[in-house]
């Protein structure tokens, strides 16, 4: 499978959106290509050439899905235009919205071959592409010249959100399409010596997933996401008692073992490495990997956290050699933690990050989540609202850290939420910036009663772009 990330716009003007795209997802995998992710289904007017609302015509339903594909880009655009007329697609004038699949890019190809032209042109200049874009792969960079990478979905969608902010906040969003499934057997590997055998029949690549079970739909992402692009793919589930502070919820942590099992066949995980405490920290354990300079954010709220996540992250990739190993946006102190782990110690694999998934409201998944009461889950929603509504702000043109993070506070604290901070930091060494000059981080926690709630958000100033039409 070629490793190039391809990302296919899905609309249709149908009741039933989730479920046309779960079909057409499904007809693509069905011919061979790896369905790696899909964002929500966000709902919005039909606009006419100059972006306005076309009168009289149903709302549209958009999605954007990343897929790998083993062939040409021609052969995608074939099939495309195969499964649109499987749902009576007309095109041209006259032409229906029954199923519309358009090819946004393909890596970071170039191509302007009869109809398939790479990427997109008018991709970058409808907010219903690229507001579902962004929520996929905000750090993807479009092709520039001679198929180098160019500008990234979030800076076209900052510049666009810039002219034509109604049209993203026409927007509304519901749930993402099921993913069609893999049905793979995972095998289950309880102690290190069925891991080295495992490991040692691996022929090519290896992606290494590491987690700690209660899994849910962003934990699935990952594992596709490896199942696209390696030979084959082990997921560690460990819940690691060396990362709970004293008073955190070691206890009771979610413990979900066999729809965990059914989650990752479905998501094409080879492999289960299952270790218990006494397999990674045998009697007199005494050595652990403690990361400078993590003393801020996350490292402030739970002293000690990074040292045990560091010491296992590193245990578990020397042990599973990996070729890549995938961790979630999501946890992006953790994630940047780790890049520099596996930098600064040599550790196997390349980290691959990926997008956070989210739920129909825009809360990001996670295991947590099952703690909140139903009052607790609807003010939930702010965090991602805010943080969108961050977005918007410096898209506006507002710049100051300091401003657009109070403004973010402020609606937290509105909405019944316990602060624990918001900063915007550079995504790499997680230092904070003062100025919004170029893409960065917006990182917030906050608590719902006794439940933290994590979540980020890529932001990018806002920078006019001359003004033309919606095509
Ligand atoms: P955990 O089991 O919570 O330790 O998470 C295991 C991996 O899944 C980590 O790399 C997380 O960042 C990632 N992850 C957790 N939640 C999500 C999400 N909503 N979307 C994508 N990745 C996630």
């Amino acid at each position: 499978m070629s490793q190039e990330r391809v990302f296919i716009a899905l609309g249709t003007d149908r009741a039933d959106p989730a479920t046309v795209f779960a079909s057409a997802l499904h007809a693509l995998q069905a011919q061979g290509a790896a369905v790696v992710h899909a964002s929500r289904v966000l709902t919005g007017p039909h606009l006419d050439e100059q972006g306005r609302p076309k009168p009289g015509q149903p709302d549209l339903h958009n999605a954007v899905a990343e897929i790998r594909w083993p062939g040409a880009p021609r052969a995608l655009l074939d099939l495309a235009l195969a499964i649109e007329r499987q749902y009576g697609r007309t095109r041209g004038p006259g032409g229906n919205r029954q199923l519309d699949l358009d090819i946004l890019a393909f890596g970071h190809r170039q191509v302007s071959v009869g109809p398939l032209v790479l990427p997109h042109p008018r991709a970058t200049r409808r907010a219903f592409v690229l507001a579902p874009w962004e929520e996929i792969a905000p750090e993807f960079r479009l092709a520039g010249p001679q198929s180098s990478p160019g500008t990234s979905v979030l800076e076209h969608a900052a510049r666009w959100r810039c002219l034509a902010a109604q049209q993203f906040l026409a927007l509304a969003a519901s749930a993402a399409p099921e993913l069609p499934a893999r049905a793979t057997a995972t095998r289950c590997l309880t102690d290190g010596e069925a891991l080295r055998d495992w490991r040692s029949q691996c022929a090519g690549s290896v992606g290494v997933v590491p987690t700690m079970g209660a899994l849910h739909a962003g934990h699935a992402a990952l594992v596709r996401r490896a199942a696209a692009e390696c030979d084959s793919v082990l997921v560690t589930l460990f819940v690691n008692p060396l990362q709970f502070g004293v008073g955190e919820d070691l206890g009771r942590y979610p413990r979900t073992l066999e729809a965990d099992l059914a989650l990752l066949g479905a998501a094409g995980a080879g492999a289960v490495y299952l270790p218990n405490t006494q397999d990674l920290y045998p009697e007199g354990f005494g050595t652990y990997v403690v990361p400078e300079g993590m003393d801020a954010f996350e490292g402030a709220v739970r002293p000690g956290h990074f040292r045990g996540v560091a010491t296992v992250v590193a245990k578990l990739l020397l042990r599973t050699q990996p070729t890549r190993a995938y961790f979630g946006q999501k946890d992006a102190q953790q994630l940047a933690m780790i890049r520099r782990l596996v930098r600064d110690l040599d550790l196997p694999g390349e980290v691959v990050p990926c997008a956070t998934v989210r739920d129909a409201d825009g809360l990001a998944l996670s295991s947590r989540n099952r703690y909140l009461e139903p009052a607790q889950r609807v003010r939930a929603q702010a965090l991602p609202q805010a943080l969108e509504e961050l977005a918007s702000a410096a898209a506006s043109g507002e710049a100051d850290a300091h401003r657009l993070c109070a403004g973010a506070t402020r609606r937290l604290e509105e909405a019944g939420l316990t602060v624990d901070y918001v900063a915007l930091v550079d995504a790499l060494t997680f230092e904070p910036v003062g100025r919004l000059d170029r893409a960065v981080l917006a990182v917030a926690a906050a608590r719902a009663g006794s439940t933290r709630l994590l979540d980020n958000r890529w932001i990018a100033p806002g920078a006019p772009v001359p003004k033309v039409g919606a095509r």
